[in-house]
């Protein structure tokens, strides 16, 4: 089934772009230039994901985000402007499911709204699948080719984030972040020894998904999504 993206962004040469990289990946697009009409055709449309900016002429992103939040829980990928880490936190706390800064890649943005709808999908089936390693996010059980694997509640968490954005690179503060909301002090000095511990029992043969990117970050490297 085609899915469905609604652009909101006010700068028509971005948006012409991110509508162009969407298509070629299959959606079907719609765009809207301001707040309103974007709450407006959110409605109308029940896009699949939105891609909204944050600064918007009249009503901002942040309104539009905090008022679908009311009545919707369509994913969201909140644009921030370059540098200004209050609005990356704005737009996650107004409901955002994800954000990116300008200028950014937009095939990253694609491969980001696709992670999460995945994701979406992930919640009604209630388990995450990446190649050989599946994570019951009910029973919060993870297993290796139907093996269960031991983890830490903490090592659990933080694997569910990795198999969330898969292939992806993912700074240390993001995945504080991301896994436990950024309030988790203690966490930052164990990340190593947590992820440590994911590399021994995740590891198969030759293939080490938990790679290092030196001077970035960690990539859980997943080749066959069974998603
Ligand atoms: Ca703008």
């Amino acid at each position: 089934m085609q899915k469905t993206v609604l652009i909101v962004e006010d700068e028509t040469r971005i948006a012409q772009w991110v509508k162009t990289y969407f298509e070629r990946a299959g959606f079907y697009a719609e765009v809207c230039a301001d707040g309103r009409s974007g709450l407006q055709t959110a409605r109308q449309l029940a896009p699949d994901i939105i891609v909204l900016d944050l600064m918007l002429p009249g009503m901002s992103g942040e309104a539009v985000c905090e008022a679908l939040r009311r009545e919707s829980d369509v994913p969201i990928i909140m644009l921030t402007a370059k540098g200004a880490h209050h609005d990356r936190i704005t737009g996650l706390e107004s409901g955002a499911d994800d954000y990116m800064v300008k200028p950014f890649n937009p095939e990253e943005l694609v491969a980001r709204a696709n992670a999460i709808l995945r994701r979406v999908k992930g919640k009604v089936q209630n388990s995450l699948q990446c190649g050989p390693v599946s994570l019951d996010l009910g029973a919060r059980v993870a297993t290796l080719s139907g093996a269960p694997i031991a983890l830490s509640v903490a090592q659990i968490t933080l694997l569910e984030t990795f198999m969330r954005h898969p292939n992806q690179v993912l700074t240390r503060n993001q995945l504080i972040e991301m896994a436990f909301e950024g309030n988790f002090d203690a966490f930052d000095r164990a990340i190593d020894s947590h992820i440590r511990r994911l590399r021994k029992v995740l590891h198969i043969e030759n293939h080490e998904p938990i790679q290092t990117v030196y001077g970035a970050g960690y990539k859980y490297v997943v080749t066959d999504l069974n998603l």
